[in-house]
């Protein structure tokens, strides 16, 4: 799932290479895709990109005062495409949900793998009609170290969930909260509100430098280069069984119904692997 980084570098890539073209038109290929009717998805076309943005996990494409907001869900990835064919795609086949052409030819593909469809496109005069954006929390990048401490303080349930409730902190998801965690040597299990200062001081630094070491090597990478340099980075997430990079302890896993966590016991959890969900609550 693309987060904060992600996100962040597919509109620094669309500022280089989308702003200042105008959209010459709008294919609809996944019609559970668009959350919005008024304006029409047609109302972007002859219209000028002037910018493109991040709210969140969302991406914003600003059309000349008119806003493309997306949100690419769990399987959501953008494609630039160089000489798009003119030729309208087929509905419903395929992984494409939405294309968009630009006036040199070029543009880009919205797609979705698999057949749980996520992925949300909004068209809006402002992002903050769209429900997701305007319920976001502070941006996890820019939220400084006092209102975090209280954020956490104020949020009763385990880190995991506070790292990733997007009311709380906007753009960090699974992947970039186990990052997070371990490097603050934290329980992904352990209660937000029963942290330390020094805890809280730690965690605060393991989200800016984590997101930020992620942005300095994503920004700039083509949009089909990011997926690999985000795995290249990661020390726990996805990396079950392998040795934890920090101390060579065995990386491990917790299953819930369709999602996992992986952490570091010696790292994180002075060397108590967490059995299951009801487990934990003996551990933290
Ligand atoms: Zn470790």
């Amino acid at each position: 799932m693309p987060e904060l980084p992600e996100v962040e570098a597919l509109a620094a890539f669309l500022r280089e290479n989308a702003v200042g073209r105008v959209v010459a038109r709008v294919d609809l290929a996944g019609l559970q895709a668009l959350k919005t009717f008024d304006p029409p998805l047609s109302a972007l076309a002859g219209l000028e990109v002037t910018g493109a943005a991040r709210h969140g996990k969302f991406l914003d494409l600003d059309v000349s005062g008119l806003h493309l907001v997306v949100h690419l869900a769990r399987a959501g990835w953008l494609h630039w495409r160089t000489g798009l064919p003119a030729a309208p795609p087929k509905p419903g086949k395929g992984p494409l949900a939405l294309r968009v052409h630009l006036d040199d030819g070029n543009g880009f593909d919205l797609t979705e793998q698999g057949t749980r469809k996520g992925l949300a496109v909004h068209v809006v005069r402002s992002p903050a009609e769209v429900p997701g954006v305007a319920r976001l929390g502070p941006d996890a990048l820019e939220v400084d170290r006092d209102t975090f401490a209280r954020l956490m303080a104020g949020r009763s349930g385990q880190l995991k969930g506070a790292l990733t409730d997007q009311t709380v902190l906007a753009g960090i998801g699974n992947a970039y909260s186990d990052e997070i965690l371990h490097t603050a040597r934290l329980s992904p299990f352990k209660m937000a509100d029963k942290l330390t200062d020094d805890e809280v001081l730690r965690l605060h630094d393991a989200v800016r430098a984590t997101l930020t070491d992620a942005l300095q090597r994503q920004v700039g990478q083509r949009a089909a280069t990011l997926k690999g340099e985000k795995r290249s980075g990661l020390q726990v997430h996805a990396r079950t069984g392998l040795p934890c990079p920090v101390c060579g302890d065995t990386v491990r896993e917790v299953s819930f119904a369709d999602t996992s966590l992986q952490y570091c016991p010696t790292c994180q959890t002075g060397g108590k692997p967490l059995a299951d969900r009801r487990m934990s609550k003996l551990l933290r």
